[in-house]
């Protein structure tokens, strides 16, 4: 059975490893959680005292994030994935087969306390769903045996460490490369080209960086991956002009759309790409110091890419004097992210760094002036840094020859769903979707996602488009629908999704995300008129208007796309005969808005009838 009494000893052991730093809080948290699975009112007290918070402020770091579990949870705690991905492969009645064979409910801890089931968002691995994970580690390519296996480690209370290392296998699934997937990248290439240059420049590396590397940086027009599409040159450049020298370079490794894991490919494959991105990057701004923030859900790399920091710390390619540079000073260090979609929002994912609530702060200023702990900050995402490597390694110009003339590179795609060969696929900007459809094997495709949940739906009419920031931009995810897919349930997935993810810090959102998934609800039980259908365009027009940040005002777009595109599948469900409402909210209140003069209420009546 679960404790409340918490080991205390191995608490200050955490907290003591990390300093006891505030900034540190949501490392001691996860760490803290292990040997229980849970934290126990007495641990929230010791952590709060030991970093010097009040204990509420500990408690609620503590109740934003899903991973982190303030009341018994299980000593086996197992969540499946449920993205759309996810259910298209089985996921829910395979949830179904491992509550019965543990004798467990959905959603509740066993009463001996061992075992709890439940879902999670997107974790990441669509190219080999249906995923879970158990105690953070994720599973995939699961079916009814692995199920089965899983239940007897479980019932047999097997210690996570002794279970078949080939349960935890994920594979890469690369089906196409490019020059970033390219093997035989040496470690520490893209580094020492960025110092060669600087000295055959006869320059000598000034504290606020390599203003030659940022340079190169724009003629490659590199934009950046994460899916905003800044020009990344422009954000190196805000950085190293910063007046406060002490600045830091993050690498935003918490890629939680849901469909996208190209990330998780890159970390997995080119670690040392991606690492020698983020030292360029101290280069090129003058920071001395590095942060990966690498999502909860990808708890199995943490223990490898360690150990390639390890290894670039012997090698020279961390730490004091970098390949000999004079001045040039950078070191690195992985945090690990608990479960909080919107931490991938460049703010929201500083806020977690600092030990914080992840909610996205107000801009401007922007991170690049007022960053981490206040200081200059440039937040790349992953496959941005891996690009920036090549691009120190092989100059602006080659780069800029790839891909179209506002969409240099190469990109990679994360395919899943209805195809044959789901995985990555590394394309120039600019590939058509039909030519990436019909490379994957897609079968009878409707439709395909195109960005995640956040992104586009489009369907047969527009496979011609291109992949690229001129036409149709993408920050990597690809998902195949085929025509036996129902669309409307495809936009309620992405709906549940989006009201589950909001962080609640505005209104708008909190509400608004709410009632969607509400709305969505009642067309799915047969209870909406065509009124309700209208009601969609209004919350998008508000959600997008009075959002802070992406969720909020991109949380509609699943359901305004499809609508559009496979309005059937919507009306088919809407009460039969149709339904008006008696009572007309905004035409009884028409009178008084017109005389306080307080908005267009008739023109925007007009436009309602
Ligand atoms: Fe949080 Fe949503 Fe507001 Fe973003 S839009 S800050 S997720 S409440």
């Amino acid at each position: 059975m679960p404790t409340a009494t918490p080991d205390l000893a191995h608490i200050d052991a955490v907290v003591e490893r990390y300093g006891g730093e505030r900034s540190n809080l949501l490392q001691i948290l996860i760490e803290a959680q292990e040997p229980e699975g849970w934290l126990p009112p007495a641990a929230i007290t010791r952590i709060a005292q030991a970093v010097g918070w009040p204990r509420g402020r500990v408690e609620g770091v503590a109740s934003f994030y899903d991973f982190l579990h303030l009341r018994p949870a299980g000593r086996y705690r197992v969540r499946f994935s449920d993205n759309i991905t996810d259910q298209m492969a089985g996921s829910e009645a395979l949830l179904d087969r491992l509550c019965s064979q543990l004798w467990v409910e959905r959603g509740k801890v066993s009463e001996d306390g061992l075992v709890s089931v439940d879902s999670t968002s997107c974790t990441g691995m669509c190219d080999q769903a249906p995923a879970l994970l158990v105690n953070g580690y994720a599973i995939a390519r699961l079916d009814a045996a692995r199920i089965d296996a899983i239940a007897a480690l479980i019932r047999e209370r097997i210690e996570l460490a002794q279970w078949p290392a080939e349960l935890f296998r994920i594979d890469d699934n690369v089906r196409r490369t490019g020059p970033l997937l390219a093997p035989g990248f040496a470690p520490g290439a893209a580094i020492a080209a960025a110092i060669a240059r600087q000295r055959a420049a006869g320059a000598y590396l000034a504290h606020d960086g390599s203003a030659l590397l940022v340079e190169e940086l724009k003629r490659s027009a590199l934009l950046g991956r994460g899916g905003a599409g800044f020009t990344v040159g422009i954000k190196w450049d805000g950085c190293r002009r910063a007046a406060d020298r002490e600045r830091f370079v993050v690498c935003n490794a918490d890629e939680g759309e849901p469909c996208t894991f190209k990330d998780r490919v890159l970390l997995a494959r080119c670690a040392d790409l991606v690492f020698d991105g983020m030292t360029v990057a101290a280069y090129a701004c003058g920071a001395q110091r590095g942060l990966v923030y690498l999502r909860g859900e990808y708890r199995h790399l943490l223990a490898p890419l360690r150990e390639v920091l390890a290894r670039r710390r012997r090698d020279g390619w961390l730490g004091r004097a970098i390949a000999g540079e004079p001045g040039f000073d950078f070191d690195l260090e992985i945090h690990l992210g608990a479960g909080a979609y919107v931490c991938g929002e460049a703010s929201a994912l500083v806020e977690s760094l600092e030990g914080k609530r992840g909610v996205p702060r107000n801009r401007p200023p922007r991170l690049v002036e007022v960053g981490y702990h206040g200081h200059p900050t440039m937040v790349n995402n992953v496959e941005t840094l891996a690009a920036a490597a090549l691009i120190a390694l092989h100059g602006g110009a080659w780069f800029a020859a790839i891909g179209t003339p506002k969409s240099t590179g190469s990109k990679l795609m994360a395919v899943s769903g209805d195809c044959e060969r789901p995985g990555i696929y590394e394309v120039p900007f600019g590939t058509p979707l039909a030519e990436l459809l019909a490379e994957c094997g897609a079968r009878r495709p409707q439709a395909v996602q195109v960005g995640g949940a956040s992104g586009r739906c489009v369907d047969g009419a527009e496979f011609g488009r291109r992949l690229c920031f001129e036409d149709l931009p993408t920050n990597g995810a690809i998902t195949v629908f085929d025509d036996s897919r129902d669309m409307f349930e495809v936009a309620r997935n992405f709906t549940r999704f989006f009201a589950h993810e909001s962080c609640g810090f505005c209104t708008t959102c909190r509400v608004g995300t709410a009632l969607l998934d509400r709305l969505m609800g009642k067309i799915a039980a047969g209870r909406a008129g065509r009124y309700d259908l209208e009601r969609v365009g209004e919350l998008n027009r508000l959600l997008k208007i009075a959002s802070q940040c992406e969720l909020g005002a991109s949380a509609c777009n699943p359901v305004v796309d499809t609508l559009a595109r496979f309005r059937p599948a919507y009306e088919r469900r809407l009460l039969a005969g149709g339904f008006e409402p008696i009572f007309d909210l905004d035409r009884s209140l028409l009178a008084a808005r017109l005389a306080t003069g307080r908005d267009d209420a008739a023109a925007h009546l007009e436009g309602r009838s």
